[in-house]
């Protein structure tokens, strides 16, 4: 079979960086491009190796719809608005987009699932194998433990992230809320200034860490009286999202149009 063309939307940033590395180190795909904002000082310098630095060939361009044009599969790790914009072009040119950006708003998410009639689409709020099976544990977990535990999710990330809480912490409120058989609507408690009142029976609680260049780290906690479960995956470098990527746009090419998370990539069980 030939190499899949890979194309790497916001290949500057910092997972763009990561992406790029798994991309160019890997044997059954091939780098398609890679693209950067307008006014962005990357635009037109060449696409290295991030840890050799040799030359790919290409340049970077600020030319999104070209890149969905000439590949296989768009990775997107940029921000809503653009992430919106390249759903358009997913569906335009029959290209499958695997999608990692979070913070997304529920538009943004709609411009998701229409580009998923057309075309494979895998979204996930985060692509590491650990951190999947943290969800699937964080579900069963709570379907086992009443209201006698108040789960709690805490997590930290480095100073840069511009979302809070992650998109992870607040997948695993869902995968909680989904154990306990209720909506995190319904459930969710992610402001705590000043004078609160008690903590509410079957409320699920965020907090949030910024700080350092920490990679991600995140604790499901299940509190009750005189004892705690807690459920912890730590990354210690954002290789793992890129490799999850990467194998979920290995997985994609040649996949139905569908909207699929990292639970289908990795077979684990949804129910
Ligand atoms: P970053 O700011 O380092 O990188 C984003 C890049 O996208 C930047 O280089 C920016 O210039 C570029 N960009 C923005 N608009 C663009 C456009 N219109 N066209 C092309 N490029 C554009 O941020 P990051 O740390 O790499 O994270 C990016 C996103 O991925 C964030 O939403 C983050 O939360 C998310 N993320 C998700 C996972 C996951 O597993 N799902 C893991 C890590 C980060």
């Amino acid at each position: 079979m030939s190499e899949i063309r890979i194309g790497i939307v916001g290949c500057g940033g910092r997972m763009g960086q990561a992406l790029v590395r798994e991309v160019l180190d890997n044997k059954a795909a091939t780098l398609s491009g890679g693209t950067e904002r307008h006014d962005s000082p990357l635009v037109g310098s060449p696409i290295r190796h991030p840890a050799t630095g040799e030359e790919s060939g290409l340049k970077v361009t600020d030319n999104a719809e070209k890149l969905f044009e000439i590949s296989d599969v768009v990775i997107d790790f940029t921000c809503p608005t653009a992430t919106r914009l390249h759903c358009s072009y997913a569906e335009k040119y029959n290209t499958a987009h695997i999608i990692g950006t979070t913070g997304l708003t529920e538009k943004d998410e709609r411009a998701i699932n229409t580009a998923a009639e057309v075309v494979p689409v895998v979204y996930a709020s985060n692509f590491s194998l650990g951190v999947n099976l943290l969800f699937y544990l964080t579900r069963q977990a709570a379907s086992l433990l009443d209201e006698d535990f108040d789960i709690e999710v805490l997590e930290m990330h480095h100073r840069h992230k511009v979302d809070a809480p992650s998109g992870t912490a607040l997948s695993l409120g869902r995968a909680a809320a989904q154990g306990r058989g209720v909506r995190l609507e319904d459930v969710t408690d992610k402001v705590r200034d000043g004078i609160t009142g008690e903590r509410k029976r079957g409320d699920i609680g965020f907090a949030v860490l910024r700080g350092g260049n920490v990679a991600g780290e995140h604790t499901v906690s299940f509190n009750a009286y005189d004892e705690r479960v807690e459920l912890t995956h730590k990354a210690t470098d954002r290789a793992i999202f890129a490799r999850g990527a990467l194998k979920a746009a290995l997985w994609s090419f040649g996949h139905q149009a569908g909207l699929y998370d990292m639970f289908d990539v990795l077979g684990l069980p949804k129910g």
